[in-house]
């Protein structure tokens, strides 16, 4: 549960890259001579051909046959960027846009950044040079709020639709109308051989046109039993498959930064004795990649190697990147999918089976250079019993508040009008409807308001943009501090733990309780990062005080960006450092995510009753009595529910400005939830006569 430490020591990476690296790099002739290999480049003209005769083409092809790197060059070589029009890529992940980006322009031998780039949240690498634009889907769905005719782009690929994030979804939707009203934009779907037809069928039978590939067969193993720790289970096999089979890479499936991680690290120490016992066991080299490694270490699974790879991934590499020379999977069947909880009210990643579909994709990657071998460590009957034909859409789902957020700005006010490739359950949206009308971003006729127009343009999560506008108000005036506060919960835990060395340990809690704030995990976050930038804002003074560098640096950027954003919608940024005003500000945001105090450690929701406990790691622990009242930022569910980030606030503050939830009596707060939905009910079905009667 503590802030994990990041391995992305730069002076160390460096070294183990000279042991395993040949000197070569890529060079550019090689590269083409890569490019002129792919099936898409086969294809080119008749694919061109298919595009320049429509306006919508959903592309097919088998992953790694070049949709993605190739598709928007074709575009770009074809004169699509002629009248400065931009060719636009969406991907559903940051890793994947990130990633590309740097391939297609090593290909185009320019810089990132010039001709080709790509913006990801708070992350713009483009220029008025940029042509090709590699974006994650969120990003577009932005740039729709600003200009919905999206008039900057000629083309625009939708990649990876297949995967169907809820992004891609809506976005999907929009393009019903945009490409009516503009006939000269041309749209291309791209999507491995699941749901191609439902794209079709979207478009009104759009053209479909698949790259005709080449794969080998892939031998799949089952496991004969169900295996209990599938990070040992992982672990063995891979050792097997390095001990006895004959040459090609290793790819094995995981499910998020920890397990990759683990696995990671006991691969490495297995193998260390091993080799130890037999010099003559060649070493192997352990490759992690997940969404957030840093840049640098995720472009380390495509370079070559003196020895074989093992790749340990997140179902990014099911179908968003491709490593070349794979021949061994190694499948755990699972997978992090977000799925909304209706008891906690919010999003939580549960590790969950993979579907059949995604089965299938992980084996295939075994054979793309030759015939391979799957090894899927759970057994046929679970994969039959357990596991749904195809995934899930992200639309049916997550907590929708968001999404609606932005489509209410779009003036989508009737949800049930919007072209839905497939529909969210009807609760979903009424959850995200009320959610927002507690926040005062929809009216009682569920029609955005003022606050809540201005708080769509922000992209970060409808409570943190609340904050930041409410603490521009005459009342609090604190934006400045605020805006470091949500730049601080926007990045990747910021304290570094050792974890193997105890007496670190030791050392690092002692220096995290020096800069602790006692009544407020949030006042503690604002407190560390005025004092990065006190201290000139060095690496240096990060080791030393066992700070994540690399996160702060970002935070320094993100702060920009958002007080940019700040002063674009006139809200004003003013300074308030007392920190009881800011404890109050904080309190007229979260009070929808308010406890009260049970016993040492323990909370009971005050909406929902929940028990949660205080993280081992709150600021609150410095306080000798722990408060009545608190409000988090938001629950970590690892076998507990903890609250983290939490800020100690007063009964009255809760009640001024939740007063939708609470009621103050003699011996505290009571919850009026029950109230309240009525009340949101009861809106409603006047909004619904309203309708009828206009
Ligand atoms: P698709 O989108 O059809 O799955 P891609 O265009 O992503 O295929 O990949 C085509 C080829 O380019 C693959 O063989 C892959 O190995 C290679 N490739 C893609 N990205 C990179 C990268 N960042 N570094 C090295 N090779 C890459
Ligand atoms: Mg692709």
């Amino acid at each position: 549960v503590l802030g994990k430490q990041e391995k992305d020591d730069d002076d160390k990476a460096d070294e183990e890259e000279k042991t395993f690296l040949d000197d070569e790099a890529y060079d550019k002739n090689t590269l083409q001579q890569q490019r002129r290999k792919l099936p898409a480049y086969h294809a080119r003209e008749e694919l061109m051909k298919v595009i320049a005769e429509n306006q919508v083409v959903v592309v097919i092809g088998e992953t790694g046959s070049g949709k993605t790197t190739q598709i928007p060059q074709f575009l770009y070589e074809a004169g699509y960027c002629k009248f400065g029009g931009l060719i636009g890529v969406t991907q559903p992940r940051r890793v994947a846009a990130l990633s590309v980006a740097k391939r297609v322009s090593e290909e185009m031998n320019v810089k990132v950044g010039k001709e080709v780039g790509y913006t990801i949240r708070f992350e713009d690498k483009t220029s008025p040079k940029t042509r090709i634009k590699f974006m994650t889907d969120g990003i577009l769905l932005r740039e729709a709020l600003l200009d919905a005719e999206l008039d900057k782009y000629s083309c625009i690929v939708m990649d990876e639709a297949h995967e169907r994030s809820l992004n891609t979804d809506i976005l999907l939707g929009l393009f019903k109308r945009v490409l009516t009203r503009r006939r000269d934009l041309k749209l291309i779907v791209t999507s491995a051989t699941m749901n191609a037809d439902k794209f079709s069928r979207f478009f009104g039978n759009a053209e479909q046109f698949t790259i005709p590939g080449r794969t080998y067969p892939v031998e799949t193993l089952f496991s004969a039993i169900a295996a209990q720790d599938y990070v040992a289970s992982a672990v063995k096999q891979i050792i097997r498959v390095h001990l006895r089979s004959e040459p090609g890479d290793i790819l094995c499936f995981m499910t998020g930064q920890e397990d990759i991680e683990t696995t990671c690290e006991e691969l490495t120490k297995e193998l260390e004795t091993l080799i130890k016992s037999d010099p003559s066991i060649e070493p192997l080299q352990v490759l992690p990649i997940y969404s957030t490694l840093p840049a640098d270490l995720q472009s380390k699974i495509f370079r070559r190697s003196k020895y074989r790879k093992c790749v340990v991934a997140t179902n990014i590499a099911e179908t968003s990147l491709t490593v070349d020379g794979i021949r061994f999977v190694v499948d755990t069947g699972l997978m992090k999918l977000k799925v909304y909880n209706p008891k906690l009210g919010m999003d939580t990643l549960q590790i969950t089976p993979i579907s059949l579909a995604q089965a299938n994709q992980r084996s295939g990657r075994a054979g793309r250079t030759g015939p391979g071998l799957c090894y899927r460590l759970y057994t046929k009957y679970a994969s039959l019993k357990e596991m749904f034909p195809e995934p899930i859409p992200e639309i049916q789902r997550t907590n929708l508040s968001n999404t609606i957020l932005l489509l209410k700005y779009l003036k989508v006010d009737d949800l049930s009008k919007f072209p839905f490739l497939d529909k969210p359950p009807i609760e979903t949206i009424n959850t995200a409807q009320y959610d927002l009308w507690c926040l005062g971003a929809l009216d009682n006729f569920g029609k955005l308001t003022a606050l809540g127009k201005k708080m769509s343009n922000f992209p970060i999560d409808p409570a943190l943009s609340r904050l930041l506008i409410v603490s521009s108000f005459s009342q609090f005036q604190c934006s400045k501090e605020m805006i470091t506060i949500v730049t601080m919960l926007s990045i990747p835990p910021i304290f570094v733990r050792p974890t193997h060395d105890a007496a670190l340990q030791r050392r690092s809690d002692s220096v995290r309780e020096k800069f602790q704030v006692a009544e407020s995990d949030h006042l503690t976050l604002l407190n560390i990062f005025n004092l990065f930038k006190a201290n000139g804002c060095q690496e240096r003074w990060c080791t030393k005080n066992f700070l994540q560098y690399k996160s702060l640096r970002r935070a320094v950027e993100i702060h920009t960006q958002l007080s940019q954003i700040m002063g674009s919608q006139k809200l004003a940024i003013t300074s308030n450092p007392d920190w009881d005003v800011i404890r109050k500000c904080l309190c007229a945001s979260y009070f929808h995510q308010a406890a009260q105090f049970k016993k040492y450690g323990e909370f009971v929701n005050l909406r929902t009753g929940l028990q949660m406990r205080l993280h081992p790691t709150a600021s609150l622990y410095g306080l000798g009595d722990l408060p009545k009242y608190v409000i988090y930022h938001e629950l970590l569910l690892t076998g507990r529910e903890y609250m983290n980030y939490v800020t100690a606030v007063e009964g009255e503050w809760l009640c001024e400005f939740g007063e939708i939830f609470y009621a103050a009596k003699e011996k505290g707060i009571t919850s009026r939830e029950n109230q309240a939905r009525k009340e949101h009910e009861f809106q409603k079905v006047i909004a619904e006569q309203r309708k009828l009667i206009s």
